[in-house]
């Protein structure tokens, strides 16, 4: 068995794109009588986004030989658009089977997932494990290969993404995609397919914007279910069609943290109580802190999460929540919270017991009273609140959501869920 990892031979101006070059190599893979087991796309850590959106990485598992594969892979990193100098290609093969990339590669791909990782690290783990590398400019690219490479070892919720491709003549134009057939092929095959179409707004997330090869892509938990969605779009000409094996929709890259120790360029999921009650800053972002003893962490829902925002909105000062999304410059990004405990009462002043009207205060630090019936209260009374929210988990709309996140429809979620679609 081998395993080739691939990774950075996309490129924003002319439109290349990695996920492009593994259904190439896999299909040159073929060409020279191999047979591709699976062909992996893996999310790294969505803070580290170099020029692209979605910090993409793939691995093409094989029977070929390593040699053989090297070259091939070789040849398609030729492709990758390295004129540009934003564009670092690399490629690494092994010649063991995906299961058997030692444990310490393993660990590799989760700390790319979840941390910063650079090229030296990877270069000399690569030597030391006795894989072969190939890379082009300064060699970025060989860290999301190498964690491309141990994702098969490490990783265990996959889900599946079928990708159809433009002819190349079209790359860079507009798409034609009849959007009303997306728009009925996904409602039939939801949940099984997801992040489709976001119905709100009726845009279809499935068909990118970049002037990739990509005509649209299809995710959910259910291979047949999204290649049954794919043959049901009406569009242009399709090039060619590989379905992926992805870490799409897993949230593996949130980690367990507290309000006190969380650092920047990672995601976490961070229980605490909101310190600060949300606010609507320029630009329609909603910002609210949330402490955890002496500890804060400021929080934002940036306004392209729309209608997610009403619901940020409407939690309190008091309310226990746990929020999740990637820390940038020491504030936590949001992609979903859970709202743990309400707050249910506020104090109010106290109402006169015998004529019902609202008392008044007595003096300083000497409680109320009804200045008609002499009636007196300690101080003020706990009156119940209208809450416009539930326990349970909230989330980004599917136009906003980050190709990692975890839509809450894939349940699994330690509470009740309010899903997106
Ligand atoms: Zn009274």
């Amino acid at each position: 068995m081998t395993v080739v990892g691939l990774d950075d031979t996309d490129s924003r101006e002319t439109g290349m794109c990695t996920t492009y070059a593994a259904a190439e190599l896999a299909e040159r893979i073929r060409e020279a009588g191999g047979t591709v087991q699976r062909r992996l796309l893996v999310r790294l850590n969505p803070a580290v986004e170099h020029k692209t959106r979605g910090n993409a990485a793939l691995a093409v598992h094989t029977d070929l030989d390593a040699d053989r594969a090297r070259s091939l892979a070789r040849d398609v990193l030729e492709l990758a658009q390295t004129d540009d100098p934003k564009t670092n290609p690399g490629a690494v093969v092994t010649d063991c089977t995906p299961a058997e990339v030692p444990p310490r590669v393993a660990e590799f791909t989760l700390d790319a997932i979840r941390e910063r990782k650079d090229p030296t690290t990877a270069t000399l783990l690569t030597d030391t494990t006795g894989f072969a590398r190939l890379q082009d400019g300064n060699g970025r690219g060989l860290v999301g290969a190498l964690a491309a490479v141990g994702a098969w070892a490490t990783l265990d919720d996959w889900t599946y993404e079928h990708i159809a491709y433009r002819e190349p003549d079209r790359w860079g134009s507009d798409r034609e995609v009849d959007a009303e057939s997306v728009r009925v092929a996904a409602s039939r095959h939801y949940p099984a397919v997801w992040d489709t179409v976001d119905r709100a707004s009726g845009y279809p997330v499935c068909v990118p914007r970049t002037p990739c090869p990509i005509l649209y892509g299809i995710r959910g938990d259910d291979p047949d279910a999204c290649r049954a969605v794919a043959d049901a779009i009406e569009s242009e000409p399709i090039d060619r069609r590989a379905t992926f094996v992805t870490n799409q929709g897993t949230d593996v890259h949130l980690q367990d943290g507290t309000v006190g120790t969380v650092a920047d360029d990672s995601a976490y999921c961070v229980t605490g109580t909101v310190a600060t009650a949300p606010e609507t800053r320029e630009g329609g972002h909603v910002f609210l802190s949330i402490a955890d003893g002496g500890a804060r962490l400021q929080c934002v829902a940036f306004e392209p999460t729309k209608r997610f925002r009403d619901r940020v909105r409407a939690l309190c000062e008091g309310d226990r929540v746990t929020v999740c999304g990637e820390v940038t410059d020491g504030t936590l990004k949001l992609e979903k919270f859970a709202v743990r405990e309400l707050v249910r009462t506020e104090p109010t002043t106290p109402t006169c017991p015998d004529c019902g009207t609202r008392m008044s205060s007595a003096g300083h630090n000497q409680g109320y009273c009804c200045r008609d019936c002499a009636t007196t209260a300690d101080g003020k009374v706990d009156r119940p609140v209208e809450r416009d929210l539930e326990p349970g988990w909230y989330e980004v709309p599917p136009v906003a959501r980050r190709h990692i996140a975890k839509p809450l429809v894939r349940g699994g979620f330690d509470g009740a869920t309010h899903p997106e679609r």
